[in-house]
């Protein structure tokens, strides 16, 4: 019974975190087992001066894993899973059972501010038929900003040509003219967009992130520093034809792991093709402001399903195709291209939220 009572101590307290800093984040690494109702309890401090938290829980495959719940300083519950689940709108990554799971809080401006003092979060592990599962053992890992700032941020990328693309001149030339037109698009979003460039020979298909090509993303993001968004260029996505972008994340996950990156199809964004026309430039850059803005937090406005909508007070609902295009054609997040046959409506719009949501993130510092 000691025994028992001790390792309780030691967890209630949070004392079995590695502490570290890298690329201004602190950070909390653990690993742990799920108790015997199939969940982690997690307990840690938040300290004066810091703003922002991002959770990322990534379970032994192939079991999953939800947050269902988060409480304050103050012990009061500021994200319920019932109640988000309830309210049938999306507003965050975390509220699904994902192989790796993610959440940053606070989210919006109406979530508050962090306070200084304990926090807890309560997390499900979740097996094949959706029960919980004890015994299963996770890494996790919670990163804190201080940016106090939310109207102006530093956003990190590097951008990885995978396979041939890497040596297809054309490619690289559309990508980086992209690129400075994604540096653009944030800067009007108040967020300073840094990138990068590296290459990466394999020659497998890359599919999408939580699907397939899993070592290989968990290689790259590996790569990339702590708190840097790993944006794959690769020929095509394997197995999604007519997919322009993947993220894998919404957020992304702070730890390496088989989600932790964008994957972009050079091919779905050059028009069938490996050429770029101006116009197909666009859309690059495009898609890669959109992709990000999944991974920092972003969720689309409304689902081409017309449907199933963000959580944002400024994205009001809209259930056709052509209310919803009147509303959110110029919308960044909105899920695909508004095109005639000559010409696409430039996607260059945030709302006041969506921006929000973009600065509280830790992924903008
Ligand atoms: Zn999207």
């Amino acid at each position: 019974m000691r025994h028992l009572w001790l390792l309780a101590m030691v967890a209630g307290c949070g004392q079995d975190w590695t502490e570290s800093e890298s690329s201004g984040l602190r950070l909390l690494d653990t690993t742990r087992t799920s108790n015997l109702n199939g969940q982690h309890r997690l307990a840690f401090d938040v300290l004066e001066g810091e703003t922002a938290f991002l959770v990322t829980i990534d379970p032994e495959a192939p079991q999953r894993a939800v947050f269902l719940d988060v409480t304050d300083s103050d012990k009061q519950t500021v994200f319920d899973i019932d109640v988000v689940s309830e309210a049938q709108r999306r507003l965050t990554g975390g509220q699904f059972t994902l192989s790796t799971v993610s959440l940053n809080w606070p989210i919006r401006e109406q979530d508050g501010a962090l306070t200084a003092g304990q926090w807890r979060t309560d997390v499900g592990i979740i097996d094949a038929e959706d029960l919980f599962d004890a015994g299963v053992d996770s890494t996790i890992r919670v990163a804190f900003k201080q940016d106090s700032d939310f109207t102006a941020g530093d956003v990190r990328a590097r951008v990885v040509f995978v396979g041939s693309v890497g040596e297809d001149e054309e490619v690289v030339r559309a990508t980086e003219a992209a690129v400075a037109q994604w540096q653009g698009l944030y800067a009007n979003f108040g967020l300073n967009l840094t990138v990068r460039f590296d290459t990466n020979a394999s020659t497998e298909p890359v599919g999408a992130p939580g699907e397939s090509s899993g070592e290989l993303f968990e290689l790259l993001s590996s790569e990339s520093d702590v708190g840097e968004v790993t944006v794959v260029i690769a020929e095509r996505i394997a197995d999604n034809p007519g997919i322009q972008g993947f993220a894998g994340g919404v957020p992304g996950p702070i730890l390496p792991s088989d989600r932790s990156v964008m994957v972009l199809s050079a091919i779905d964004n050059g028009g069938g093709d490996l050429l770029f026309s101006e116009q197909e430039i666009v859309l690059l850059a495009e898609t890669m402001a959109h992709e990000v803005g999944h991974f920092i937090g972003l969720f689309h406005p409304v689902e081409l399903t017309f449907d199933t909508w963000d959580a944002l007070d400024d994205t009001p609902e809209c259930d056709t195709q052509a209310s919803c295009e009147a509303a959110y054609s110029r919308n960044l997040m909105y899920p695909v291209p508004v095109c005639s046959r000559t010409a696409c409506t430039p996607q260059t719009e945030m709302t006041p939220a969506q921006r929000g949501v973009m600065h509280r993130s830790v992924w903008a510092n």
